[in-house]
């Protein structure tokens, strides 16, 4: 079977949750066994989202073969349960990068080089690369923006001839977009669906699909208008209200039927009903919880709940497994100190130290560190988290005056952590970190070994700092071990506290991995301590 793609625009706003609907689409394709992979276009410039700021864009996803890429990339990873790679995500930047070293090695041999063809034909490849790969069925490719903006143009324009070429019944538009409720008026507003269609219609696209995220129900009658203003069938306008929650959104596209309405404009089968056991049995644990757990997420990026996009998520796969509910509470880690912590952490059951960058808010970071290690709280540090611990460590435990990372302090007395050798002569920040996934060794005996129940893993990374292993004897002696160890080049990747109810610091990020149907083990086992301790408070 060849390949078929499916191309998500939006309209209207941005923020409609194109992320989700694709990601929804390809769960229910993939619960009727066909293979999908959702990529996503991102008309910026920036060549990734690696040297974009979270406020600007939210977290940054990385993935086993070292992308770093939009957030979105997890929403599909952690619906699909699939890994998604360096062809998930191309940006604009990637594209004119590509093109213009083309054009240095002389691929273009003298002819002028233009958006058209020579862009929009870089862009056509980028599409096509995971469906010639021949281990999809459905390709469903995602473009970011708003159709109208101008950067999205060469995009469209590529979609358009990429349709051309493929021929019908081989590939469709789904536009999402917005209809309005005006209180005032007390109505639901069609007309800037109507424009954005025509927009879309303006630059060589007649949609297929129309999904229409409001806060009503649409009527009947309402839906019919849409269909005839747009031209789109009576059965492909689809509404999309406000979901509970993310998870949620399958099953509501399943009940509008977005499924057999794709299938049939692709001329595929429609198989059985998708198998959804698995995720329904999740949503139903998610709903009942049988217990809530208080859990401080202490980090800088706080303000953005995207920042931290797959910690949240991969603890909502932890609660579900653990049966509770997650209050997740965030924390500001610049408006931490050791005299503010105790009322600032108060009936915190468990203690999360987030990954970041710089020196902002890292004292805060090292006052929740000692709190959650003095009072015996579980925690889970996570990179800079995972440094933090051991800089805390050094400080408290060890006695070592002045001790840092070299990131925060270059000329620490102390620097227990300290840059790899092979980033020392880098200077450019994009792309240039430890990045995407290593093996990692695990000590018999030890937490780390009851968390992941083997001895080698894989986790991905994204730094540029380890911990100092001149100092790692020092450490192992006074109770903080190095548990796990990359096997090739000796760095320690976790580190714990034997004797405390839950100490665990990764220098990886485990929450990249954590998925519906694959709840992160780390994540799981954290939850688990922190329902321990709570029941044994109880029992007491
Ligand atoms: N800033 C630290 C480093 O580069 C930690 C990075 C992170 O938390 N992702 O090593």
């Amino acid at each position: 079977m060849s390949t078929k793609y499916i191309f998500v625009t939006g309209g209207v706003t941005s923020s409609l949750g194109k992320g989700i609907i694709s990601a929804s689409l390809a769960k229910l394709l993939q619960a009727r066994g066909y293979s999908v992979t959702i990529q996503k276009l991102d008309p910026y410039i920036n060549v990734d989202p690696g040297t974009l700021n979270p406020y600007e864009h939210g977290e940054c996803f990385v993935t086993d073969d070292g992308a770093e890429t939009d957030l979105d990339l997890g929403h599909y990873e952690r619906f699909l349960n699939t890994p998604t790679s360096q062809a998930n995500n191309v940006t604009t930047g990637k594209v004119y990068q590509t093109v213009i070293n083309k054009e240095r090695k002389g691929d273009y041999l003298g002819k002028t080089v233009q958006v058209i063809p020579h862009i929009t034909d870089e862009i056509k490849r980028s599409i096509t690369r995971l469906g010639n790969l021949g281990t999809y069925d459905v390709v469903i490719t995602e473009i970011g923006g708003t159709v109208g903006d101008i950067e999205s143009l060469p995009y469209i324009e590529a979609v358009r001839q990429f349709r051309y070429e493929q021929g019908p019944g081989n590939s469709l538009v789904i536009h999402l977009t917005l209809i309005p409720y005006l209180s005032a008026a007390g109505e639901l507003k069609t007309k800037p669906t109507q424009h954005s269609v025509k927009t879309l219609q303006s630059q060589g696209i007649q949609p297929d699909i129309l999904v229409c995220r409001s806060e009503y129900h649409l009527s009947e009658g309402q839906k019919k208008k849409i269909a005839l203003f747009c031209n789109i069938n009576d059965d492909s306008v689809i509404e999309s209200l406000d979901a509970e929650t993310i998870y949620d959104v399958p099953l509501m596209m399943q009940e509008q039927k977005l499924d057999t309405v794709v299938l049939n404009k692709l001329n595929l089968e429609r198989r059985d009903e998708p198998d959804l056991t698995t995720w329904n049995e999740f949503l139903k644990r998610y709903k009942n919880p049988k217990r809530t757990v208080r859990i401080a997420l202490v980090g800088k990026y706080v303000e953005l709940p995207d920042a931290y996009k797959s910690i949240q998520e991969g603890l909502v796969h932890a609660g579900v497994a653990n049966e509770a509910a997650i209050d997740v509470v965030s924390i500001h880690s610049e408006e931490l100190n050791d005299e503010n912590v105790h009322t600032a952490l108060e009936g915190m059951q468990g203690i999360i130290v987030a990954p970041g960058f710089g020196r902002r808010g890292i004292e805060g970071k090292i006052s929740a560190i000692r709190y959650a290690r003095e009072q015996r709280i579980p925690f889970f540090g996570i990179c800079l988290g995972m440094q933090c611990s051991v800089i805390e460590f050094a400080r408290n435990v060890l006695h070592l005056e002045g001790a840092n990372s070299s990131e925060m302090d270059e000329n620490t007395p102390h620097p227990v952590i300290d840059m790899m050798e092979e980033q020392k002569a880098i200077k450019n920040l994009g792309g240039t970190m430890r990045l995407g996934a290593y093996t990692c060794e695990i000590k018999d005996e030890t937490l780390a070994h009851g968390v992941y129940g083997r001895t080698e893993i894989s986790e991905r990374h994204r730094h540029r700092y380890e911990f100092n292993n001149a100092y790692l004897e020092q450490f192992d002696s006074a109770g903080m071990k190095g548990t796990g160890i990359n096997p090739e080049t000796g760095l320690v990747e976790i580190v714990e506290i034997p004797d405390h109810p839950f100490f665990f610091g990764v220098q990886f990020h485990p929450e990249y991995r954590s998925t519906v149907a694959n709840p992160h083990p780390a994540f799981v086992n954290f939850i688990g301590a922190v329902v321990k301790e709570q029941e044994a408070v109880v029992v007491e």
